[in-house]
């Protein structure tokens, strides 16, 4: 019998078919010369905690938290957290030290390399964020820190959206005249960049904004992705985007930065992107 033996990783959520995750890590693997082993965790909603336990006492040494886990992953590695994942309030990057689970949060670092990648810096821009989950908890600190200009957070359940701020401030209270949060239909107008980051994209949904979003050239930027234009691309292009992308990029980005907390080494990512784009592309 041939014994696996290469250190385990995997990415964990629930949907979790859909993550591309294990080849990025592969491929960052083969690029960086390590050998690993890379799978999707399918974790009941209801039964995250245990599962997180199980993979990490049967061997495993890392793990990235997707849709809808980002929160409680937080609430687990509470005693171990990164600054940024402090700030978000969510995780989506968790290993152990001696024992003891570690919580860090990747997604901002990947976003606005992509967002720079894609001619789109969002220092002095006006940014709306469309969503209050797990992954807008991630992005927002490094949105504001990047030097943008106002951010607006709207959601579906508004009490969400005021959550996020209040959280927000009360680490940065500084930051108060430049948040603002409301319903989906008070996103107001002329917004530079208008990101989204709802997960209706995952059963074909794009969320219910109104019309007058865009501003001249503006970027519409999902943070799901796929083989054809989003959900919400579509609606974008329709209201008059100028510019309409996915967030591949962006997972190539956080995922980079989770490959270098767990092997010290941090991956390039453009070669990475490109095939991956020509995969799904012929899918
Ligand atoms: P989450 O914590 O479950 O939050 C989901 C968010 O989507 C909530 O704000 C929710 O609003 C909203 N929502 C869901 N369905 C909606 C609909 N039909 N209309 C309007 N709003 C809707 O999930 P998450 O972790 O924040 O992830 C959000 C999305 O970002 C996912 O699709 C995920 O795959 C994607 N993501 C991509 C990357 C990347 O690297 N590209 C990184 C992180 C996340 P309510 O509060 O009203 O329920």
């Amino acid at each position: 019998m041939i014994i696996d033996t290469r250190p385990r990783y995997a990415v964990i959520g629930n949907p979790i078919e859909h993550s591309r995750s294990p080849s990025i890590h592969q491929a960052f693997a083969v690029q960086c010369g390590i050998k690993l082993e890379y799978d999707r965790v399918l974790a009941p909603l209801d039964g995250f905690v245990n599962a997180v336990q199980q993979f990490f006492s049967s061997g495993g040494r890392g793990l990235n938290v997707t849709v809808p886990f980002k929160e409680q992953a937080h609430r687990l590695a509470k005693a171990h957290l990164s600054t940024r994942a402090q700030l978000a309030g969510a995780v989506n990057t968790l290993w152990q030290v001696d024992g003891e689970l570690h919580g860090c949060n990747t997604d901002g670092v990947g976003l606005l390399a992509d967002l720079r990648r894609l001619g789109h810096d969002p220092a002095d821009a006006r940014v709306l964020l469309v969503g209050a989950g797990g992954a807008s908890r991630g992005v927002l600190y490094p949105l504001l820190s990047a030097g943008c200009a106002e951010l607006r957070i709207v959601n579906r359940t508004v009490a969400r959206a005021h959550q996020l701020r209040a959280d927000l401030l009360q680490h940065m209270p500084e930051l108060t005249h430049k948040v603002s949060t409301g319903s989906l239909n008070e996103a107001g107008n002329d917004w530079n960049i208008v990101i989204n980051a709802t997960s209706g994209g995952l059963s074909g949904e794009a969320p219910a904004l109104p019309p007058g979003l865009y501003a001249r050239g503006a970027l519409a930027y999902d943070m799901v992705y796929g083989s054809t234009a989003t959900p919400f691309m579509k609606q974008a292009h329709d209201m008059g985007a100028h510019h309409c992308e996915d967030g591949l990029g962006m997972l190539v980005g956080q995922a980079a930065a989770s490959f270098e907390i767990w092997h010290g080494v941090m991956p390039g990512t453009a070669e990475v992107l490109a095939q991956l784009r020509a995969e799904l592309n012929a899918a």
